[in-house]
């Protein structure tokens, strides 16, 4: 198990877009999803912490869980093949074929599917023992790599913008813009600025999934604020958002997902819109990665 602590630098590139242009707000994106082409985005800093622990208790795999078409499994899977170490995941739902199950599997990870009552479980007491008993000494990653080590991981992210500001000709810049599933890297962001500068959130889903709570839960109540960007619910997409991400990718070429980035990013339209930041207003877009994601909605 080496050479999973060298993270690669995402660019941090200039995106211009039309509608910031009458607010006068400016926008730079940090390219998570160029890290690498199969672990991608923000998955990798999610595990960081998980992969050095794993090693230094001589863990002889990981096993974490997700839904068919997860990132983070994904992450997992391809972080296990590229850096020696086996992996096994514990799938929502009945056996499917999905681009992303064939990967898992491509990629020599375990699969075992829990059914939809069986995968509610997962916060129960006893739910790991028996995969505990199958997988001995295995280390266990939380659902979707959330909680503290994953954001302990994330933290990482502050330090890659701010090494580039300069390419960019900024001194300084105001805020982050990102979406949220598990807030894990939200709360990362917020560890690593301690206040320095705001972090927004844009949930990718509804409320009432307890995203804020665990947010609370990492890093207390101030450094950040979240808006709801589900549209409706966690995979909803809909003709208003494919538009704009259409328009978007046309005019800058950055290629967006529906679930989180494309969301965040109409969110954002919203909040300049609203007029949320003044004139002169620099902001960093965290853009997460999840392109592997976007085959199953093709
Ligand atoms: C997992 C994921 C997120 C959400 O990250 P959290 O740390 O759970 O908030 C955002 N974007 C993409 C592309 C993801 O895969």
């Amino acid at each position: 198990m080496t050479g999973f602590d060298s993270l690669p630098v995402a660019p941090l590139q200039a995106l211009a877009l039309s509608w910031l242009r009458p607010f006068d707000v400016e926008l730079a994106v940090l390219r998570l999803d160029l890290i690498d082409p199969l672990i991608s985005g923000n998955k990798w800093f999610k595990l960081l912490e998980h992969l050095r622990l794993a090693q230094d208790a001589g863990a002889p795999g990981i096993i974490s869980l997700g839904g068919a078409h997860s990132n983070h499994l994904h992450a997992l899977a391809a972080a296990g093949k590229r850096f020696g170490f086996a992996t096994a995941g514990l799938l929502r739902g009945h056996c499917q074929d999905t681009p992303t199950v064939r990967d898992l599997q491509a990629f020599g990870m375990q699969v075992h599917w829990l059914g939809y009552g069986g995968y509610r479980e997962r916060h129960q007491p006893g739910f790991w023992q028996p995969w505990q008993a199958l997988y001995p000494g295995w280390h266990c990653v939380p659902e979707g790599g959330g909680g503290p080590l994953g954001a302990k991981g994330c933290a990482l992210i502050v330090a890659q913008a701010r090494a580039q500001l300069a390419n960019l000709g900024w001194a300084d810049y105001d805020a982050w813009w990102l979406a949220a599933g598990t807030g894990t890297t939200l709360a990362g962001l917020v560890l690593a600025e301690e206040g320095g500068h705001a972090v927004h959130g844009a949930l990718a889903v509804p409320a009432d999934h307890g995203v804020a709570e665990a947010v609370r839960a990492l890093v207390g109540p101030a450094g950040y604020r979240l808006y709801d960007a589900s549209r409706g619910g966690f995979a909803k997409v809909d003709e208003a958002l494919l538009a704009f991400m259409d328009t978007c990718e046309r005019e800058s070429g950055l290629p967006l997902e529906p679930l989180y980035a494309g969301k965040a990013l109409l969110a954002l339209r919203e909040q300049v819109e609203a007029g949320a930041f003044a004139p002169g207003t620099r902001l960093i877009f965290l853009h997460s990665g999840g392109l592997q994601g976007r085959r199953g909605f093709a």
